[in-house]
């Protein structure tokens, strides 16, 4: 491990490994990297974190240069665009603020390298609202959680450990009930509760939860089912289904759009939305959508309070545009003429373009094809403070500096590259 540059105490950190943020978490470098309160998955996040290079330097075509050199020629590259695409977008608030504000500048379009999953949740929104909780109302109020398509733990490792296990709820109530619906990796012993209670597991392919949930809402309407099994379901099986979420106080429906890979997403979850609006006639019930990661949650919040949209959004002389067709990284990397990718939680290649390319993100970013600049930053919550929203878009948190580096922040160097373009444009030298 590389840990000459941190202090050998043990860190109070938050893990931005996933959209809990778990902000108890205590990290020791000696003997070897632990983490009091944490999981395998922040653990491998930390160690991997540790074991980049604190002194990587930037490359130009390869050859390693230093920094001001190649914040002149990324500049260049987007003084030379006209329709250039910022993608990846791995980064936290400071970082897009920035990525905003030099996007607005060159007429950039903007996508998240989790959009496509984002994409299917902002639709359903936009197209009949819904009805979301946070994770403080799922520790204190839920007394029924069914996952559908996701074990959550594979993903959110102490959901349930925080959520449901947990002994600190506001109101004296019991652990809820936890039912998986065509969840493929959910394990009854894996997620059995402290005391031992097993959840109960209803299995479905991904692609059958479409007519499953359908089903439940035809139930939840009063209508008839005329068939004993609904994708290999037992309609009985849905009936009692339906009635735990009619008879609970506070039912919390859980689904992970990046696990619903099916056609048309977005109409299921809609279906999902409609199951809880229809639960909320006559009890309490609320959505939680599981958020995919690398920053999606910050990034898409500060995209819409400072542009009015998420990202796969473009700006077109300084006014912004949003269209979740066109704008996607697979269609734009056709038409783009530079592509500037950016993901500092993970050392994620740019995609293959015709385009320049800038890459701005992990020390230990692997490339398919070398870009023509590569500038190294620190990792958020690791190299330096940063701030994030967690999945619940309720709050946000601070990610703590826990090494000294050499590296820049990704704001920084971004603030750099959009000051050369002003000064290009005040030289007159801007293509
Ligand atoms: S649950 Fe998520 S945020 Fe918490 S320690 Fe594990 S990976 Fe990190």
């Amino acid at each position: 491990m590389n840990n000459q540059n941190h202090n050998a105490v043990p860190l109070n950190a938050t893990c931005p490994a996933c959209g809990l943020l778990c902000d108890d978490v205590t990290l020791s470098l000696t003997p070897e990297l632990s983490l009091q309160n944490g999981c395998t998955k922040g653990i491998h996040f930390f160690e991997d974190a540790f074991n980049t290079s604190a002194s990587a330097s930037p490359l130009l075509a390869g050859k390693s240069t230093n920094l001001e050199t190649a914040i002149n020629a990324a500049a260049e590259i987007l003084a030379n665009s006209k329709q250039a695409l910022f993608a990846g977008l791995g980064t936290e608030v400071q970082g897009m603020r920035n990525i905003m504000s030099l996007a607005k500048k060159t007429n950039a379009t903007l996508d998240h390298i989790h959009s496509e999953s984002t994409v299917s949740n902002t639709r359903t929104m936009q197209n009949s609202g819904w009805l979301t909780t946070t994770l403080a109302e799922v520790k204190n109020r839920a007394d029924v959680i069914l996952a559908i398509g996701t074990d959550i733990t594979s993903t959110h490792p102490r959901f349930f450990e925080k959520l449901a296990w947990n002994t600190d709820s506001l109101f004296d109530k019991p652990s809820p009930e936890l039912i998986f619906l065509g969840a493929p990796e959910a394990s009854a012993k894996e997620n059995a509760a402290p005391d031992g209670k097993e959840p109960t597991i209803i299995p479905a392919k991904i692609t059958q939860l479409p007519e499953v949930i359908n089903a439940l809402n035809s139930l939840l309407n009063g209508k008839k089912i005329n068939v004993e099994t609904v994708a290999g379901i037992p309609t009985n099986t849905l009936i009692s289904l339906i009635e735990k979420l009619r008879t609970a106080k506070y039912a919390v429906i859980v689904w992970s759009a990046s696990a619903l890979k099916i056609p048309h997403a977005e109409l299921t979850i809609q279906s999902i939305v409609q199951l809880i609006s229809k639960l909320n006639e006559n009890s309490r019930a609320a959505g939680l959508p599981l958020n995919s990661g690398d920053g999606d949650s910050s990034v898409n919040n500060v995209s819409t309070w400072l542009s009015g949209y998420p990202t796969r959004s473009r700006f077109n002389n300084g006014i912004p545009v949003y269209d979740t067709y066109h704008f996607a990284t697979a269609k734009q990397l056709a038409s783009c003429d530079a592509l500037l990718w950016i993901s500092t939680f993970n050392p994620y290649p740019a995609p293959n373009t015709q385009a320049p390319v800038i890459v701005i993100g992990h020390p230990d970013t692997k490339f398919e094809r070398m870009p023509d600049v590569f500038i190294p930053v620190g990792i958020p919550g690791v190299d330096h403070n940063g701030q994030m929203f967690r999945m619940d878009s309720s709050i946000t948190l601070p990610l703590k500096k826990l090494r000294d580096t050499n590296l820049p922040g990704l704001s920084e160097v971004i603030g750099k590259i959009e000051a050369k373009l002003s000064n290009r444009m005040i030289d007159g030298t801007a293509a």
